[in-house]
């Protein structure tokens, strides 16, 4: 059988291992933490990402993938012509600070929001007036669920939040009006072939994804603006293996790139239940070269993740259990306010059916 070889070791890896197996694939993640998700479904090497001894058992393996873009570039690096590695370092540099990945998406003829890299104080100057008067301030590094950012509407309040995150490289971003948030996964090869996952729909609470569908209501050619703007980036990076562009959509249907994962996304997790191929399976078939084709679910399918409350309230698992179409994902961790503890999928037999299911889904999981 084959060997995967995965940095990280969180939810998205467990979701990956259990998708590998059933395609004669085994698992092997680097992972520091020992309360990882994926240690009970993967062989785990409880180390940090950069141990020579965890990096010299991945590269045994038939190819190695990331499941987390917060690794090390070096961990990559020294891997890099001992064992596939997709993606690679140059597009992991990329894709984990913003104002490169933005410059880059740029460069590959993505739109994006308007914005202004922030490495010093003087930088401020001026830089909200250049971006539109509204913005957030975001981390160039290790932002995730709507952390290290903050809304600004003044100079005073961009300031004070450029002092709150600490003075480090930020970007600058004008604030979007947009109409509705959508997100599309691409895999390439590494002959150069390309396939796409489905157009979903999210919606956001407190800065967390809250809720992902399929289809979504976008209009008419969306899809074929998403899939362009995803073989673009995607060919120009010199992608090898799955990405997902996370986009805004404007009133008059234009799509920009907020932002892109190197790797299967939250908002792809609906596809585990929607009857085809799910993300997962998607991208170890494009890291291990076996062969890629679309993975779009073959139903309407909808995703609600299960967050941690600050007032420990747990979601009404017999009714959510009852309710038909529904399937749970949990990740095993322990649970913490504003921490994503697992997802619902629903699948049903048309739009309007999901539609109605997913109000009652929704009101179950607090
Ligand atoms: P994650 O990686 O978990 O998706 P993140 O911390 O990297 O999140 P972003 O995706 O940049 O954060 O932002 C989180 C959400 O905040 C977006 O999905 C969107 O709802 C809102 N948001 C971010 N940037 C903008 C913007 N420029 N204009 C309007 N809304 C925005
Ligand atoms: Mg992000
Ligand atoms: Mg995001």
């Amino acid at each position: 059988s084959r060997a995967l070889g995965i940095l990280g070791g969180g939810q998205l890896a467990q979701m990956l291992a259990l998708a590998a197996l059933p395609l004669g694939v085994r698992v092997v993640v680097l992972e520091p933490d020992p309360q990882a998700p994926a240690r009970l479904c993967a062989e785990h090497i409880q180390a940090p990402y950069t141990d020579p001894a965890g990096l010299n058992r991945l590269a045994t393996c038939d190819a190695v993938t990331l499941e987390f873009e917060n690794v090390p570039v070096e961990a990559l690096a020294a891997l890099e012509g001992r064992v596939p590695v997709r993606p690679g370092g140059d597009l992991l540099a990329r894709s984990k600070h913003r104002a490169r990945e933005k410059e880059a998406l740029r460069a590959a003829g993505a739109r994006t929001a308007p914005f202004v890299p922030i490495e010093y104080g003087a930088d401020l100057e001026g830089a909200l007036e250049r971006v539109g008067g509204r913005g957030l301030l975001k981390t160039s590094e290790l932002g995730y669920d709507g952390k290290g950012q903050a809304r600004v509407s003044g100079e005073a309040e961009l300031r004070e939040a450029w002092e709150t995150l600490g003075r480090v490289p930020c970007v600058l971003e004008g604030l979007i009006p947009f109409e509705r948030e959508v997100s599309l996964g691409v895999a390439r090869s590494a002959a150069g072939e390309v396939a796409f996952g489905p157009l979903v729909e999210n919606t956001h609470r407190a800065g967390i994804l809250r809720t992902s569908v399929y289809p979504s209501a976008a209009p008419e050619g969306t899809e074929a603006q998403a899939r362009a703007v995803a073989r673009a980036v995607a060919g120009a990076w010199g992608l090898e293996g799955l990405l997902t562009l996370e986009f805004f959509q404007l009133p008059g249907g234009e799509l920009l790139v907020n932002e892109v994962a190197p790797r299967v996304h939250n908002s792809g997790h609906l596809t585990q239940d929607g009857g085809g191929v799910s993300q997962f399976e998607a991208q170890v078939r494009a890291v291990l070269g076996l062969g890629l084709a679309d993975w779009a679910p073959l139903h309407p399918t909808a995703m609600v993740n299960v967050i941690g409350t600050g007032d420990g309230r747990e979601p009404d698992w017999a009714a959510i259990d009852a309710l038909p179409g529904t399937r749970r994902h949990l990740y095993h961790k322990a649970p913490r306010p504003g921490r994503k503890l697992g997802h619902v999928n629903l699948v049903a037999p048309d739009v309007g059916t999901l539609r109605d299911r997913l109000t009652r889904l929704e009101a179950l999981i607090p």
